[in-house]
């Protein structure tokens, strides 16, 4: 969808001899204000009595009057002028007369026309201007707008390019309405104008649920759109991208919300392209196409494509679970993190009973080990100082003999970069040598983040996971050992169905003995087509709230212990800064400066009184 290089794009604008040219001047400010490569070549008038020709000099527009006395006569001569100024749209700006069919579907170039109302509710070639506004207002509308559409023979029935509400319940007079709606008009329509001629940069918004794989992999998406503006979500666009997460229930109802509000928008503005992809899609891609107007739902393996294909590339959909290669495009920009995530890892070799991410993330895949320093390198020459490497299961990365040791063994020989983190690492991947080969690495954070997801033995063997709380229980001893002050921060889901409170209980005290600093907490969410889906004893809301909100509270008093663990320890926290003198310290520490400094910097920082933790 690239825009192609800023040759002049003309237009011309046709009026009848009452016009006073508002919508034309409009335009030609917008044009020139924007910096555009469009220009309003002539303004048409079919009477030289116009009020607006006098605006026009005014305003350095050409204009021609042509009689439309005899209309035959006055299409004629229009498409002579179209020809001869090499014109790429026309606008009708007031323009009382109908052109023919024959015309429409012969000059080869849009035509469009705004009117002063949400079509079709209020339109038809009988009403122009005031009666327009005064048939809104005795039908006591609160909402008005305007409309900018195709011109067909019927008029205003042609096809809706864009739409803008405007909010009436404080007009007591048509004219009132008529003014406010004449203020969205001036910019509708040159903004309308100027994407149908591919003349506006592009914009594009993209919304990310979930992982920070989601968010790397939103980055690398929005750098295909060469030359696009990255707008809001919440802001007018071009193109809306949902990157969407299928790991609870929750995720999923919020990736549709966020679907439903850009077809909404889609709506009204039906250029406008709505994108769908990410875990959600991937599991109920039916079920997103169902939801209204969706352009595209793209499968996981081929999100990074969304560019090209919206630009026309051939595009299948693929079922994840035959994805093979790892897709992998340079990124430079992380969307405005301070900090680089580097996604090296793609799916999941496991299958574990409660776990909807591996149906949509498929086979476990990884980056080549060139390409994962190359990309390390992209983002240290573009000024990150940390990078946390992630994937769906980071601790299943392969390329050859080398695993993740050696990844960050090779990032930490990045001059300029400071600090390498490790996202989430399943505990039996973690066990075995890692650690150890770990050691002796400065710029690797000292903190581990670790699925441990209960601390019974009979609940992780139900949820298939490969391993035990005695393996759990070795595993921290030997990080403690080989890491002290270490941040340990553990996954724990409450409520898998037949948790007793019995086996609560046993979770609990295990959480209890553990010297970790963290926990995130999830109450257990049925996914669709996973083994636990099924299972019986499933556990009450309420139950489930209870246990985690008891888990939170243990969390946070192990938090402030870690916290004066290190403290005692006059620990050196480092870490980059973020806005408003925040830091992510390399120890999971979120820590507020007392003093302010740049986005981005390294800082080095004795975790000293002065120095408040934000919890
Ligand atoms: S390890 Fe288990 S929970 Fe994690 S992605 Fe794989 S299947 Fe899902």
């Amino acid at each position: 969808m690239e825009r192609t290089s800023p040759e002049i794009r003309r237009i011309i604008t046709l009026s009848s001899g009452e016009s006073r040219g508002s919508n034309l001047l409009a335009i030609h400010r917008f044009f020139a204000e924007q910096k555009l490569p469009l220009k309003l070549d002539t303004a048409v008038f079919t009477s030289a009595k116009a009020p607006a020709i006098e605006r026009c000099i005014t305003a350095g527009i050409a204009y021609k009057v042509i009689s439309a006395k005899d209309m035959r006569v006055f299409e004629r001569e229009l498409k002579e002028l179209v020809t001869e100024r090499g014109i790429k749209l026309i606008a009708l700006c007031g323009f009382m007369k109908l052109l023919s069919s024959d015309f429409i579907q012969s000059v080869g170039i849009p035509v469009l026309n705004i009117h002063p109302a949400l079509l079709p509710a209020y339109g038809g070639k009988s009403m122009y201007g005031m009666q327009v506004h005064e048939a809104v207002k005795a039908a006591g509308e609160s909402i008005s707008g305007a409309t900018v559409h195709y011109v067909n023979e019927c008029y205003d029935e042609g096809q809706i390019l864009a739409q803008k509400r405007v909010d009436i319940s404080d007009c007591q007079e048509a004219g009132e309405i008529a003014a406010k709606v004449l203020r969205i008009e001036h910019t509708l329509y040159p903004e309308t104008i100027a994407k149908l001629l591919g003349a506006s940069p592009l914009r594009v918004a993209i919304a990310t649920l979930g992982c920070k794989t989601n968010f790397y992999e939103s980055a690398a998406i929005v750098e295909q759109f060469a030359g696009a503006t990255l707008v809001d979500f919440n802001e007018p666009a071009d193109i809306y991208i949902i990157n969407s997460c299928t790991v609870t229930g929750r995720s999923d109802f919020k990736s549709r919300n966020l679907l439903r509000k850009v077809l909404d928008a889609k709506a009204l503005n039906p250029m406008t392209k709505v994108v769908i992809t990410g875990c959600y899609a991937q599991l109920n891609p039916e079920e997103a196409k169902a939801l209204g107007e969706v352009d595209l739902v793209v499968d996981n393996q081929h999100k990074l494509r969304i560019a090209q294909i919206l630009a026309g590339a051939r595009y299948q959909w693929q079922e994840i679970d035959s994805a093979v290669d790892y897709d992998y495009l340079p990124v430079q920009n992380m969307l405005g993190h301070s900090r680089a995530f580097q996604k090296i890892q793609d799916g999941c070799a496991y299958s574990c009973a409660y776990c909807a991410v591996h149906l949509a993330r498929g086979p476990s895949r990884s980056q080549r080990f060139a390409d994962v320093i190359s990309q390390a390198r992209l983002f240290s020459a573009q000024g990150f100082k940390e990078i946390v490497l992630g994937g769906v299961n980071l601790g299943l990365y392969r390329a050859g003999e080398r695993d993740v040791a050696n990844v960050v063994q090779a990032l930490s020989e990045i001059e300029e970069l400071r600090l390498i983190r490790l996202s989430s690492l399943e505990p039996q991947l973690l066990a075995g040598g890692l650690l150890e080969r770990l050691q002796g690495i400065p710029k690797l954070c000292p903190h581990f983040h670790i699925p441990l997801q209960s601390g019974s033995d009979t609940i992780l063997q139900s949820m298939g996971r490969h391993y035990d709380t005695k393996l759990i229980q070795e595993l921290v001893a030997q990080i403690m050992q080989l890491f002290p002050f270490a941040a340990l921060g553990l996954d724990v889901i409450t409520g898998f169905p037949g948790e007793s409170e019995a086996h609560f209980t046993e979770t609990y005290q295990l959480l209890e003995a553990l010297p970790f600093s963290y926990l995130h907490v999830f109450s257990y969410s049925r996914r669709k087509d996973t083994p636990a889906y099924n299972m019986k004893d499933q556990v009450s809301k309420i139950e489930k709230n209870r246990r985690t909100n008891l888990l939170r509270a243990l969390s946070a008093r192990k938090l402030r212990e870690y916290e004066t663990k290190l403290r005692a320890a006059k620990t050196l926290l480092r870490g980059i800064a973020e806005a408003d003198s925040e830091i992510l310290s390399d120890h999971y520490l979120r820590i507020k400066l007392p003093y302010p400094v740049a986005q981005g910097d390294y800082i080095e920082i004795e975790l000293s009184p002065e120095v408040s933790c934000l919890y």
